[in-house]
C-alpha cells in the first residue's frame, strides 16, 4: 500500500514472492532527507564474525557513517548487543547516539547515559550463581554487560538447550522484572522491559531524532520488537540476511548490500 514519508514522496514498496518478501530497493533508493538512521552492528553494518572481537570494521566504515551523520544533522544512532564502550572501540573516533546491551543502555544525542541502576544492581546480585551454574556446561562463555549478562555458545551449539535452562532457571529466582532473549548461539538475561525497541523510543523523543522518519537495519530475533516499534511509526524496517519470518518490512540479503545502500544514500 503506497505511503507518504516525511518529505510527502509516495513510498511504494513492490511485493516480488507470495510470502511476504518485499523488495526494498525502490522505496530505499532515495535520499535520506527527513529520516533518522538506526543501525544494529553484528550481521547488519558489520559481517559476523566467530567472536565479537574477531569483527572487521572496513578502513572506509567511519568516514561513512560521519558522512551520513552529517547528512542527517545527527540523526543517526547505533542499536546493537554490545555494551556502547563496546561499539566506541570498534569506531573510533566516533561517539554517535547509542543503544547498547539490547536497550539496557541509551546513549542520548548530548552525551548522557540511561541505566537502571535498580535493575543492574539486583541482575549483578544474581551474578555469581548463575557463574557457577554456567561453569559446568564446557565451551559457554560468560559475558558480563552489567544490565545484561549474555551466555555465548557458539562453539558449543549443540549445549544451547541446557544453556537455556540454567538461564531461565535464574530468571525464575529473579522475579518477573526479567526475562530470557535467545539470540544466534547467544542466551541473554536482562530486564525485560528494557529492548531495543524501548530504548529506541527514548531516543525518538529527542532532537535531532525527533519528528524523523525512523529507518532500523537489523539481522537477528533480537532485533524483531525494533521492527515492530519502526513499523508502528511508519518507518522503514529492514531485515538483513536469508528469507526468515520478521515484522520487517524490506529485506536486504546481507551487510554487504546494505554496506552498498548505505554509500550510495550518503553520497546522493
Ligand atoms: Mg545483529
Amino acid at each position: 500500500m503506497p505511503t507518504r514519508n516525511a518529505m510527502n514522496q509516495t513510498v511504494t514498496p513492490i511485493k516480488t514472492s507470495p510470502d511476504s518478501a518485499l523488495e526494498p530497493r525502490p522505496a530505499l533508493r532515495s535520499s535520506l532527507a527527513g529520516h533518522a538512521l538506526y543501525l544494529d552492528i553484528d550481521g547488519t553494518i558489520l559481517d559476523l564474525a566467530p567472536s565479537p572481537e574477531a569483527v572487521e570494521v572496513p578502513v572506509w566504515m567511519v568516514p561513512l557513517l560521519q558522512r551520513l551523520s552529517r547528512k542527517l544533522d545527527g540523526a543517526v544512532a547505533f542499536v546493537s548487543g554490545r555494551p556502547i564502550a563496546a561499539i566506541d572501540l570498534l569506531f573510533r573516533p566516533l561517539s554517535f547516539p547509542a543503544v547498547g546491551v539490547h536497550g539496557g543502555e541509551v546513549r542520548t544525542p548530548n552525551g548522557e547515559i540511561l541505566v537502571d541502576e535498580q535493575l543492574t544492581a539486583e541482575l549483578q546480585a544474581a551474578e555469581p550463581l548463575l557463574r557457577e551454574a554456567i561453569g559446568r556446561i564446557r565451551g559457554v562463555q560468560l559475558e558480563n554487560k552489567r544490565s545484561v549478562i549474555a551466555l555465548h555458545y557458539r562453539n558449543v551449539p549443540e549445549r544451547g538447550r541446557e544453556v537455556l535452562k540454567v538461564a531461565e532457571l535464574i530468571v525464575g529466582s529473579l522475579g518477573s522484572q526479567f526475562s530470557v532473549l535467545m539470540g544466534k548461539c547467544v542466551v541473554e538475561i536482562r530486564p525485560r522491559h528494557l529492548t531495543k525497541g524501548s530504548a529506541m523510543r527514548r531516543l525518538m523523543e529527542r532532537a535531532p531524532f525527533r519528528d524523523r522518519i525512523p529507518i532500523f537495519a537489523g539481522d537477528d530475533t533480537t532485533d524483531e520488537d525494533a521492527f515492530e516499534v519502526v513499523n508502528g511509526l511508519g518507518g522503514i524496517s529492514l531485515r538483513i540476511g536469508e528469507e526468515a519470518p520478521t515484522a520487517a518490512k524490506f529485506r536486504l540479503a546481507s551487510p554487504d548490500q546494505l554496506r552498498g545502500w548505505l554509500l550510495e544514500v550518503a553520497d546522493a
